[in-house]
């Protein structure tokens, strides 16, 4: 059975008091392997490496770091199929989506930073014979990279990415219920010629273990988590007593605006991909559907029929669209969502249940709700999970303000052929990622982030590297 260590100062070590836990593959419900648990100790030891590595990394030149992280790339890409393995059995994910998203975004990731930095520059002022200014660019120090289990691999690299890029260095703190890909990553760049120090993981929980330790230690500079909104605002009270920098990726309740005069076809197609890809667990998913009435009646029948023919089931199988879910509590934290959406008024169109040949695993059916409101808890609150609501509106002014009437601000989606109202109504919905025609569609020059609850910061091109790096002026009086 495989045991997964962290990875400190350049060596795969246990925890100092030898204390694991236990990795379940949620499609199966077995027991695959047990993990080192970290705490206070571990975080100690890896941000010490990371700060004495910081001395030297921090000083290299970016063509340097850019040629290793290529190498980075390259062994992604060369290990896909290992990697995608292990996340679809951490996390119960299709392997055809790992292998097709996953993994090969993970190492985009790191080509994409590489190429970035080297084009990067700063800007001059000159001060008409009195004075130049320049802005030196430089990294800040120590950061925590903190991730979430729905994207392990691909979120993890989106932060580790810009961290190295920068010249930063870092401890990782995976999320307990994804640790392979983060240790296998840690390999990876080990061999791509990472110095020691450079990079370190940690695993272990978040209250009270290795990701509080992380985020209140006095010699961490930035923080980046991506997970819940709740734990964003944990990690800020905690970072506040050294005031480090932070990005907070958090979470989202997104609405997709199906105007009548849309592409039906095209709608519903990207529309069962933005409910339901990777089990619903996706923070961008558009789970709150908003259909203008003249289409309503259509669009609902279109998408209930497309979601009959989803196959959910082992993620091996190639032909499997929706696999198991993170894990039994999670299974049983989205059951709850539904039963009380019914006691709620909620009338479940498909799915709402736990699939009948699928017990032993955490599946759950492709759900359509409809007949709700913006009162109904299932609409307020991230499910994170193959759920979804429709509700039908009138007019543009009314869609704009059900979308707005709530505490997240991450995504939305605007289905419509009038791109006057397109532009109109982007403007005016409260998210800090719009699409219009289409979803998760991601230049990676591009900010991303949320507005209200769903975050602080952006993250994409220049934008990381504005969390990633200290900007200094350089007056020179001439
Ligand atoms: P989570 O908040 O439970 O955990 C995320 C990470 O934070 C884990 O590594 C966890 O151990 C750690 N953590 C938890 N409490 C902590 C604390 N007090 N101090 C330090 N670290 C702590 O989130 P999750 O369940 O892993 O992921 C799902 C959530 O992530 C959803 O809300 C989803 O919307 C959000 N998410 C957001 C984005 C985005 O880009 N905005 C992307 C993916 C997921």
């Amino acid at each position: 059975m495989e045991k997964v260590l962290h990875f400190i100062d350049g060596t795969f070590c246990e925890s100092h008091d030898g204390r694991t836990f236990d990795n379940f593959n949620p499609a199966t419900g077995e027991k695959i392997g047990v993990v080192a648990e970290g705490g206070k100790a571990e975080i100690d030891q890896a941000v010490a490496a990371a700060r004495r590595a910081f001395k030297t990394w921090g000083k290299t030149s970016a063509a340097e770091r850019a040629a290793i992280m290529h190498r980075i790339a390259d062994l992604i890409e060369e290990n896909l199929d290992e990697l995608a393995l292990l996340e679809t059995t951490d996390t119960g994910k299709p392997l055809t989506l790992a292998k097709s998203l996953d993994i090969p975004r993970s190492a985009y990731n790191f080509r994409f930073f590489a190429d970035f930095v080297k084009g990067m520059s700063t800007e001059a002022f000159e001060m008409e014979g009195v004075a130049l200014n320049y802005a030196l660019r430089r990294p800040v120090g120590v950061a925590g990279l903190i991730s979430p289990w729905n994207l392990p691999l691909f979120l993890l690299t989106w932060k580790v990415a810009p961290c190295l890029a920068a010249g930063d260095t870092c401890v990782i703190k995976p999320a307990e219920l994804t640790p392979m890909t983060a240790t296998k990553l840690a390999e990876i760049c080990q061999k791509a010629g990472v110095p020691n120090g450079v990079v370190n993981v940690v695993h272990g929980f978040g209250p009270d273990a290795a990701g509080s330790a992380l985020t209140e230690h006095p010699d961490v500079d930035l923080i980046s988590l991506t997970g819940e909104t709740t734990t964003g605002k944990a990690v800020m009270k905690s970072a506040a007593s050294s005031l480090k920098r932070l990005s907070l990726e958090l979470g989202g309740k997104n609405p997709n605006i199906v105007f009548a005069d849309c592409d039906l076809e095209d709608a519903l197609t990207t529309t069962i991909r933005s409910s339901f890809v990777n089990q619903g667990e996706v923070c961008l998913c558009g789970s709150r559907i908003y259909v203008e009435r003249p289409l309503y009646d259509r669009f609902v029948a279109g998408l209930v029929e497309k979601t009959a023919q989803l196959v959910v089931g082992d993620p091996l199988d190639p032909n499997t669209n929706v696999g198991a879910l993170i894990s039994f509590e999670h299974l049983e934290r989205v059951e709850g969502f539904v039963r009380r959406a019914v006691e709620q008024g909620g009338r479940i169109l498909i799915g709402g249940k736990r699939p009948e040949h699928l017990k032993h695993g955490a599946f759950f059916e492709p759900t359509i709700i409809v007949d709700v409101d913006s009162s109904c808890e299932i609409t307020r609150q991230e499910v994170f999970g193959p759920v979804v609501t429709i509700q039908p509106f009138d007019t543009e002014e009314e869609v704009i303000a059900i979308a707005n009437d709530t505490n997240y601000g991450l995504g939305a989606t605007i289905w419509t052929s009038n791109l006057k109202r397109a532009h109109r109504v982007a403007g005016e919905i409260e998210a800090g990622v719009i699409w219009v025609n289409t979803w998760f569609l991601r230049d990676l020059r591009t900010p991303f982030g949320g507005m209200k609850q769903s975050g602080i910061g952006r993250e994409g091109g220049v934008h990381s590297f504005e969390f990633f790096s200290e900007l200094k002026n350089v007056c020179i009086k001439l």
